[in-house]
Formats: C-alpha cells, structure tokens, sequence
C-alpha cells in the first residue's frame, strides 16, 4: 500500500524509501524514538505532507491528488482534537457529516448510538467535551475515528495522554474491539509495549528508514540490530570482547544462521535463571558454574518478580568473552544486595550480532 515512500522537509530527510503493505483488517504499528518520521509517515498518508517520492494507495485506489478527507481515513491522536463546543455525540456525528455516504440523518443518529455504546458512553452522549476524564475524551475520539468505518484507521500515539493503568484497559479493549468490527489500523507509537500489546505486526522505523517488520514475537525474539534490540527494551546487550570460547558457540545469528563473526550478544532475560551462589559447597560448583557468577547490585520488585541488576565477574557467558558485564534478571524469590547468584543461561534464545 505504501510503496518507495520519502518525505522531505527541506534539508531534512524524514522518510526515505519506506515501504509497508497493511493487510485488511490488519493492525500494524510503527515503533521508532522520537524525530524518527512516524508522525511524518501518517501525514503523508493522510496527504498533509507532500510526497518527496513514491506512492500511497488505500483499497486499490491511488491517493495522489486526493483531498485528505475523501481518502476514507479514520484519525486519532493523542490529544484527541475533539470540538469542546460540541456534546460528545456531536462530536462522534461530526466524522460521520464529513463523509459522502453518510448524509441520511437518521442513520447518522443511529450509528452515533452504536459508537457510543460500542466505547461504552452510551450514557454521556449529551455531556459536553469539557465535562470529560482524559480516559472518556480519548474514547469520544475512538468512536468518531471509527464511525463513518474508515478503510484505514491510523492512530498517533493514541493512548499518551493517560495514565498506566487505564492504558493497559484501553489497550486490551481496543484489541477486542478491532478485531471485532475488522478494522484495519496503522498505529504509531514510541512504546513498544503498547505496540506489541495491540498489533499483529510491527514495523520499527529509525531515522525515516524502517529497520524490521514483523510479528511483536519475532521481532522480541530474532531483533534484526543491536538499535532494535535496545529499542524493544532488551536489557542484556553486550559488545563482544573478543573470540568465543568453549565448544558450543553455535548460536542463533539475527539472519537464522549458526555461528559467531559479529560483535555483539543479546542475552533476553528469559534466557536467565539464577539462583543464591552463597552457601554452596565449593565442591558443588562445576568450572562452567564459575564461569557464571555474578554479583547481585541492585534489586527491584517488578510485576511480582524480583529485577536483579547484577555484575559478571568472570568475563565468560553463554561460552561467549563479553568481558565483565552488567547482567540483568528477574528471580521470585529476593537475593540480598552484595550476594552471589549462579546464572544459567539458555544459549537457544541468545542471538548475535
Ligand atoms: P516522530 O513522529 O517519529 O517523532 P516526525 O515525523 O515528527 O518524527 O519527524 C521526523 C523528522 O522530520 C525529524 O527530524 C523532525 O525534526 C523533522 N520534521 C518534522 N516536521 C517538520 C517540519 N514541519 N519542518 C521541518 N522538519 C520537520
């Protein structure tokens, strides 16, 4: 659908050679930092941004020289742009007006109450914008996105604006209800988790260049980089210090093949077990058990597990020579600050780089 797609402002290069295929009643988000061009690809799509090159189609049809509010897009952003002089119905009818096809009032009538009650406001279709929790305004904005059933409804930063906990709610209902009406969606965000939480597949675009597509596990599992590994927010990323050791260095390289030549080691954290090193017999520990001593320097409570950030002592992990590094892991039950742990590491899960 997005075909060789730049953007150009200026000097600056925002998009450069961007291609991405949604499928119908697909949802795919695009992840990248801030300055990346994510807000800059949906306002090419939305034909608010000139295109430097390349093409954007919706449905079969090409977009160029459509005006943006007859190219059947559904738009929500993060600071919703409801109309604070119009009720939270008028506001929902408002999309539906916009459109052609809609111009029957009273079926607008009656797909503004399905909207609202598909939000769950059925009850404050009457209420003014202002009267509006954070979490009510960015449903309105929900409801009047999806009412006049766009072909793509494209979403920037939708849920930024709220707190953690009504995110996670969101999130998980938005999930249910894309998939229920089948909208296909293309959803910016700089958070990874809301992304992987909500798409089918994932795009993580850097610098205007997109890095890797792919589903929210191969993505987590087999990143492309070292930037997309950190960016997914992979806390065990280590350069690597020279020659792997021992005889099981086979491990997965990020393109699938066996075998090391790179420069740098991810260790996911669920690759990690450990458990308390201290009261141990010496005679109990093995020379690979050495190998994996680390020493615990900080801990946190997670999510009902315990973050451990501690330091390899030895320079060997994975039969890899990362030098001394800072391994970071999750426990259930709480290791003391200064203990020592014993790390396993399940090397099928290490990728290199
Ligand atoms: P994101 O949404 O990922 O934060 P943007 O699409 O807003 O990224 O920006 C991509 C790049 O284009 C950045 O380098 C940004 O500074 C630049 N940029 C965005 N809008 C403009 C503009 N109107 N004029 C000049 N440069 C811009």
């Amino acid at each position: 659908m997005i075909r060789d797609l730049s953007v150009r402002y200026g000097e600056t290069v925002a998009l450069r050679g961007v291609d991405l295929e949604v499928a119908s009643g697909e949802i795919v988000a695009v992840i990248g930092p801030s300055g990346c061009g994510k807000s800059s690809l949906l306002r090419a799509i939305a034909g608010l941004e000139p295109l430097a090159s390349g093409s954007v189609a919706l449905g079969g049809r090409d977009l160029a020289g459509v005006a943006t509010h007859e190219r059947d897009l559904g738009l929500m952003f993060q600071d919703h742009a409801l109309f604070p002089h119009l009720s939270v119905a008028d506001n929902v009818g408002f999309g539906l007006r916009m459109h052609k096809k809609n111009q029957d009032k009273a079926g607008r009538t009656a797909r503004v109450a399905e909207l609202l009650q598909l939000v769950g406001l059925e009850e404050l279709g009457g209420r003014g914008i202002d009267a509006l929790s954070g979490g009510e305004a960015q449903r309105v904005a929900l409801a009047r996105a999806l009412a006049p059933r766009p072909g793509l409804l494209m979403l920037d930063e939708p849920l930024g604006s709220l707190d953690q906990l009504l995110r996670q709610q969101l999130v998980v209902e938005l999930r249910s209800m894309f998939a229920e009406l089948e909208v296909t969606a293309l959803h910016v965000t700089h958070d990874q988790g809301e992304a992987f939480a909500l798409a089918d597949r994932v795009v993580v675009l850097r610098d205007g260049e997109v890095q890797q597509v792919g589903r929210p596990a191969e993505l987590w599992q087999r990143p492309a980089s070292v930037f997309v590994a950190r960016f997914l927010g992979h806390p065990n990323v280590w350069a690597i210090g020279g020659q792997p050791v021992g005889s099981e260095a086979g491990v997965n390289q990020a393109d699938g093949s066996k075998g090391i030549d790179d420069s740098a080691l991810l260790v996911p954290i669920s690759a990690i077990s450990a458990r308390p090193a201290d009261g141990e017999r010496g005679s109990n520990l093995s020379a690979a058990d050495l190998d994996r001593l680390v020493i615990v320097q900080q801990v946190r409570f997670i999510e009902g597990r315990f973050r451990v950030t501690a330091s390899s002592e030895g320079s060997t992990l994975c039969q890899m020579n990362v030098g001394p590094v800072t391994v970071v892991l999750d426990m259930v039950d709480e290791p003391q600050v200064g203990s020592r742990l014993l790390v396993k590491v399940d090397h099928r899960q290490v990728v290199a780089f």
